[in-house]
């Protein structure tokens, strides 16, 4: 068996150790001397709240940005003793054994607030993690920092999310004036902006900006602090960008916002006038905009409305699309590329990079990540017979007698077929049963990662295509909006 990237849990970095990157709970038998979280979202801090698994047992530390384990410490206050914030951008130096010490260097990821990247180095090579991640401005060679180029990067672990042709749309400002366009056309009816509990903040922000009055935020919701100097506090405000729910309703009708931030999954027609409730103008007709990269794949042109509502879905997106992810891949060039998102997995068609990619990638690995595969593929079933192996893993491998493990991670929480009713679909249509889903995932899985192994063990010298085309440099973009900076 071996374990490649980390859908199968963790990455080796030295003979003795492995990290893992959104991956918690994997076990103290199980030799991650370090955990590393690229974001706050629900689905990247699976295993966090596992009983039976705590840093202080796995002796590990959790390394994230500031505003990251700002989020992730005010609503878990006992990680405040592991998580450690790194300082972006710098490369740290992190001793994860006596004899395994490794450079590490986040990068903006442009997903949500604190989002980040994570450039590795060390005996296992240099393995970039994009995690989710949406860099607009980051499409050629010249926009990658000079740690990312300096030297070739032997595996690119991708956010392949819509890594697949047919998921191409807008950018975020794009988007971004879309939505805004229909909060001022729509400003005499109530709005619902369907958003998740951490993210999308600088388009509310930019929506809010544009209308010229706060937006309402439930509130429970985490702002973080970069943010924290846009809510409004007891007074009716002017300026401020967001504003909790309690301090809207407390202001007369005619003074309360109209636009109010909803958890995406409820938006749906039998529910618009429920969450729409207490806004000004509460008693017109209710709209929903429903921002998601999804909502590009349908034919939402002309959605239904009624005494209900409307919804309508607008593609602004955290995640890259097709054209992006492509454009990255050829900026970075890495020696194999390999999805670290597993979605879609009952799509029809495949959404592995490494299928798409694989001619942007020069199939060259450097010695040391070549050593450290080929140690991971002997070491694995040693350990298995050992009996000291990770008792998920040890279950995979019962089951499956496989060399390629299908690795446990949960499946993204799904954005709700809510507004499927208005012709406007989130998420590809759920057709395989449970069984067919994890056999096809498996075998999709075990195709991607044979693939991988024989790039990285077959020493193939293909050169890089210098020729290639590259797309034209895109508008530099700071993720926070013109007014925050
Ligand atoms: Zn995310």
């Amino acid at each position: 068996m071996a374990t490649i990237g980390l859908r199968a849990g963790a990455l080796r970095v030295s003979r003795d150790a492995s990290v893992a990157i959104d991956q918690f709970g994997l076990g103290a038998a199980t030799d991650v001397r370090a955990y590393f979280c690229t974001h706050a979202h629900a689905d990247h801090v699976v295993g966090l709240d596992r009983r039976d698994w705590a840093p202080s047992r796995a002796g590990a530390k959790i390394y994230c940005t500031e505003t990251t384990r700002e989020v992730l410490v005010r609503r878990r206050p006992k990680l405040a003793r592991f998580a450690r914030a790194l300082t972006a951008n710098e490369p740290h130096a992190i001793r994860v054994t006596p004899t395994t010490t490794i450079t590490v260097t986040l990068l903006d990821a442009g997903h949500c607030p604190g989002s980040a990247m994570v450039l590795i180095e060390g005996e296992c090579g240099r393995v970039l993690h994009t995690g989710d991640f949406r860099r607009e401005d980051v499409q050629t060679r010249d926009a990658l920092p000079a740690c990312v180029t300096r030297a070739p990067i032997d595996a690119l672990l991708l956010d392949n999310t819509y890594a697949h042709p047919k998921c191409v749309f807008v950018d975020r400002e794009t988007a971004t004036e879309e939505i805004v366009r229909l909060c001022r056309e729509h400003g005499d009816r109530p709005i619902a902006l369907g958003v998740d509990a951490l993210g999308k903040e600088d388009l509310v922000a930019a929506v809010s900006e544009a209308v010229g009055y706060p937006v309402e935020v439930s509130d429970d919701r985490i702002v973080p602090s970069e943010y924290l100097k846009y809510v409004a506090g007891t007074k009716a405000c002017e300026s401020e960008r967001f504003i909790r729910r309690s301090e809207n309703l407390k202001l007369e009708e005619s003074m309360r916002t109209n636009i109010r931030c909803v958890p995406k999954q409820r938006v749906r027609r039998g529910t618009l006038r429920e969450l729409c409730a207490g806004l000004r103008n509460e008693d017109a007709v209710p709209l929903a905009i429903l921002p998601t990269g999804w909502s590009s794949l349908t034919d939402h042109a002309d959605p239904v409305e009624d005494e209900n509502g409307r919804i309508v879905g607008v593609s602004y997106s955290l995640h890259a699309p097709y054209n992006e992810l492509e454009a990255f891949v050829r900026a970075v060039r890495p020696g194999v590329v390999i999805g670290n998102t597993r979605v879609n997995a009952d799509a029809e068609e495949s959404y592995d990079p490494a299928i798409h990619f694989a001619d942007l990638c020069t199939g060259e690995v450097s010695d040391r990540a070549v050593a450290m595969a080929k140690f991971e593929r002997e070491h694995v079933p040693k350990i298995e017979q050992d009996g000291v192996v990770d008792r998920i893993l040890k279950v995979m491998l019962d089951v499956n007698n496989v060399e390629v493990v299908a690795p446990k991670v949960r499946d993204k929480p799904a954005v709700r077929l809510a507004a499927a009713e208005n012709g406007v679909v989130f998420e590809p249509p759920r057709g395989l049963t449970r069984r067919e889903r994890h056999r096809r995932q498996k075998a999709e899985w075990d195709l991607g990662s044979q693939r991988v192994l024989d790039m990285i063990t077959s020493f193939s010298n293909k050169p890089v295509d210098d020729n290639a085309p590259t797309p034209p440099a895109k508008k530099q973009r700071n993720f926070a909006p013109g007014f925050m900076l």
